[in-house]
């Protein structure tokens, strides 16, 4: 039997079980993923559409669908993490990995989209390291 892994928002309110048992793991530089995450990139695992388990709060969740593209996100009402969701296919489940309480066993597998990757990402990566705060 597969490994049952926890995961959920930062608030709280929402909260889900899944079996470890992912079909792909990809690291999405597009421009859409920078402006859904604030970040440098997103995190997605794949897996079936039926891999999930919603323990709690699944009236906080909202789903966004861009009106063009192939691309849609789920996200906390209260705290806006990013949860997982449909992909607009509904053939895959797509959980971010941030919304995990531990690690999945499978292990990133290629980044995509690396075209239009943050400028400021490779420098972001050698820049200097801190444990917390810089003094
Ligand atoms: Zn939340
Ligand atoms: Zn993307």
């Amino acid at each position: 039997m597969a490994t049952q892994l926890n995961g959920g928002c930062l608030c709280g309110a929402v909260k889900f079980t899944l079996d470890d048992t992912f079909n792909a793991f990809y690291q999405c530089h597009c421009r859409q993923c920078q402006q859904l995450t604030g970040s440098a990139f997103a995190s997605n695992l794949f897996t079936d559409p039926d891999n999930i388990e919603w323990t709690q709060g699944t009236n906080s969740i909202k789903n966004y669908e861009h009106p063009t593209r192939e691309f849609s996100k789920s996200f906390c009402v209260s705290c806006g993490s990013a949860v997982p969701f449909l992909n607009k296919s509904r053939s895959s489940l797509i959980v971010p990995a941030g919304s995990l309480n531990r690690f999945p066993e499978i292990r990133p597998q290629a980044n995509i989209f690396t075209s239009e990757q943050a400028c400021w990402l490779q420098p972001g990566l050698h820049a200097k390291e801190f444990t917390g705060f810089p003094e």
